[in-house]
Formats: structure tokens, sequence, C-alpha cells
């Protein structure tokens, strides 16, 4: 297999870089973004060769910020597509979808896509420390897949995180961290720990390499559709790396002649308590006014600074989408919705991402019988305690047909 990366390039200013473990450039510090050599893949690969290839996001590997071939999670995406017509019934949508990354391997959500470039890339570049600053999903899938890879990891978190993330972190032997603090302050503290020890950070020094993971969400889609895009994705926003790299991954598809030209419209999705993007797209703004004290129970998406805010209001606006920042409250319901309808049991994040939704069709920026998909980006098992006050223990009974007849009588006279 050929290189097709030709190293990073700014953002801001357009100055090219080597492809070296930085993020930011030197000469006006906007951040660092992969490029490739488009007409060269066009002319390696067909779509026909790609679908022949396993099953895993790395079937799109031209497309991924490598040297070599993949090292580390080579088994990770291609989750499932669904058709989601119970939930499209309560939503009044018709044509609605649900990409499942709550079942992403290896650690159920869609964080193992930029885990397993950032590593990847890592052992290209001869880290031998790796590590991050994570709002929970970051943490399990470095600590797990670093373990894979034989990896020394240091994790960076919030102290006040969901303690299914704390022990699906502790549980691959990594050395973490909890940081009295808001996740600003672990980020910023992570930049400076990458900086003094010359550790690969995935969300910092290899942050541009990271990034790029998330674009196999979109091609994703595309693909499961049979190469046609959606007239919508909905998608949750923490930093708002996932949504700008779904624009890039669509308008890549389209330069490469592997979908006709028409890109969906991208929505964000973040939780009232903490919503800088969602409340800079509602007022107009291109730029993101900082949350210093986000309150809400979707830690996932708890960054009340994003990195790239900026970018992430410009791939909406340019889209043509919009943004909702649903409230506690309708993100629970929002998970209930989806777990009763479709049988998928999603995070807090995917909540937001539901509840989202639902205020974007009743507004009717979702048209009734236009193709949606929703971004599914993590299981719900990791934050079950948000659910305790919906999911009252059980009732017991003593193990006695008797006592089971009583009780379905019960439940037959309330039901009539
Ligand atoms: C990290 C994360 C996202 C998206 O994060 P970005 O920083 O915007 O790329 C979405 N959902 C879940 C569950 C996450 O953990
Ligand atoms: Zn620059």
């Amino acid at each position: 297999m050929g290189c097709f990366f030709e190293g990073l390039h700014c953002r801001e200013c357009g100055a090219s870089y080597p492809g070296g473990p930085t993020a930011v450039c030197s000469l006006c510090f906007g951040p660092l973004e992969v490029r490739y050599d488009y007409p060269a893949i066009a002319r390696a690969v067909s779509r026909q060769q790609l679908e022949a290839r396993p099953k895993t996001m790395w079937r799109y590997r031209e497309l991924l910020p490598l040297e070599g071939a993949v090292t580390v999670g080579s088994e990770v995406g291609f989750t499932p597509l669904l058709r989601a017509q119970r939930l499209g019934q309560r939503l009044g949508l018709s044509d609605l979808w649900i990409k499942n990354d709550a079942v992403n391997h290896p650690t159920l959500s869609f964080k193992d896509r930029v885990v397993s470039v950032a590593l990847s890339r890592a052992l290209e570049l001869g880290f031998s420390v790796v590590g991050c600053a994570s709002t929970g999903n970051l943490a399990n899938s470095v600590a797990a897949q670093a373990a894979a890879a034989g990896l020394e990891s240091y994790i960076l978190i919030p102290w006040d995180l969901e303690p299914g993330k704390i022990v699906g972190t502790l549980v691959y032997g990594t050395h973490l961290v909890a940081v009295r603090g808001s996740y600003d302050q672990v980020n910023r503290l992570s930049a400076e720990i990458a900086d003094r020890h010359h550790w690969g950070f995935v969300n910092i020094n290899l942050r541009p390499y990271y990034a790029e993971g998330s674009k196999t969400l979109g091609y994703e889609i595309a693909e499961q559709l049979g190469w046609r895009l959606p007239h919508h994705v909905v998608a949750p926003m923490a930093g708002g790396s996932l949504i700008t790299k779904l624009a890039k991954a669509f308008g890549e598809l389209e330069t490469l002649g592997w979908v006709e030209a028409g890109a969906p419209r991208l929505h964000g999705a973040q939780p009232e308590g903490c919503a800088p993007i969602v409340n800079a797209v509602k007022a107009g703004r291109d730029f993101c006014q900082p949350v210093a004290k986000p309150l809400t129970l979707v830690k996932s998406l708890a960054i009340g600074n994003p990195a790239d805010g900026p970018y992430a209001i410009a791939a909406i606006r340019d889209s043509g989408g919009d943004a909702e920042n649903p409230s506690d409250a309708e993100v629970v319901a929002g998970i209930r919705w989806l777990a009763e309808c479709e049988g998928i049991f999603a995070e807090t994040a995917g909540g937001t991402v539901v509840a989202a939704a639902k205020r974007l069709a009743e507004r009717g920026v979702l048209a009734g019988d236009q193709r949606v998909v929703l971004l599914i980006t993590g299981n719900g098992l990791k934050t079950r305690e948000v659910l305790e006050a919906e999911c009252p223990p059980p009732r017991t009974i003593g193990p006695s047909l008797g006592e089971f007849e009583e009780l379905l009588s019960e439940d037959r006279a309330v039901a009539s």
C-alpha cells in the first residue's frame, strides 16, 4: 500500500509542517490538520476494492494518517447502521437511522476510532509513553488500546467522573490521575505534562492524527447507505472535533467522486448545562463563550472551552445545519426512548442526541420524510447511575407460582 498522507498544514494560515507530534502552528497558533494527495488516492483505490476489505474502519486506510500499516486497534469500527422505525414514529421521522458506536470495539464508544489512529501514529513517531486528558470515554479507550499495544499510559480526568468510567479505565492497568478541577484545567495540565516529558498525548500533541479517526464514522455512514449521503446527521459535541471531521469526511467522499455532491446538513447537540457551541450557533456568533462551570449529568460532553469550537460552528453553518441544547431531564427521556423503541442502551451523550433530534423535528428543521442519521457514540452501561430514579429496583417475590400470579393479576388490573 502507498502512503498518501502528506504531513500537516495550518487551518488558519496554510503553513506546511512535516508529520510530527505537534498540533499548533508556530506562526499563528492555528490548529494543524492532516493533508492527503486525493488525486493519487482516487487512482490507487476504488469503492469496489474497498468494499472487499475486512469490515473495520481501516478499510479506509488511504484516508488515514499513517506511513505504514495499522498497529493499534486494527479491529475497530464498522459498527451497525440501523433503520430506527419505532423511534422514527415517535419523533415523526419516517426515514430515521442510528449509527451505533455504543458497540464499538474494544471500549464501547466512538473514541476507539480516534485512539486507534493516534496510538498507531504514536508508535510510528517512537513514543513509548502515551496519555490523554479525558471526560471518560477517551480514558477507557486509551487505557485499553495502550495496554494491548504494550505502551505505558498516563491518563488525566476531572475528579467527578462516573464510577463506571473510572473502573473501566483502571482495569487496564494504566496510571489514572484524577484532578481537582474542570476538564479545561485537566487539559491545560496535560499539555504541560506532554511537553515536559515528551509523551504522546492523543488529544493534545497527537491531536491532528487523533481527529482524523472521526472521519471514519462519515465514510461508514455513506458506504452503509449504498454510497448515498443522508439529508441530515445529528452529532454530539464535546470539543467539537467529531462534527468538524464529519464535514471533512463527506467533503473528501465528494472530492474522490465516491458520492454525489450534496453533503448532509450537520446538526450539533450539547446538554443545556454545557452548550458553548450550541449557544454560539443559536446566537449567530462565530466564536464560543466558554462555560466556566459545566452543570450537567452529561459528563462525556462537558467541555466548557471547546478546542474546535469555531470550526464546529463553521461546519454546522456551512452545511445549513442547526443545533440544540436539551435539558438533563430531556436527555434522560432520550435515553429511555432509544432503549424502549430500538433496544439500544446509550450513555448520556446518546440521550442528548435523541433529545436534540426531537426538538429539531418539532421545529421542522428535520422534515418528516428526509433521511436522518443519529450518531449514538457511547454505551449506557457506563453511565447507568443517571437512570437510578427512573428504574427503581425490581419487585421481589418468593420462588412460588402463587406469588407470581398475584403480581401478574396486579399488572393486569393496572393495564385494564
Ligand atoms: C468524545 C465524545 C464525543 C465527541 O467529542 P468531540 O470532542 O466533539 O469530538 C461524542 N460522544 C461521546 C460519547 C464522546 O465520548
Ligand atoms: Zn498558521
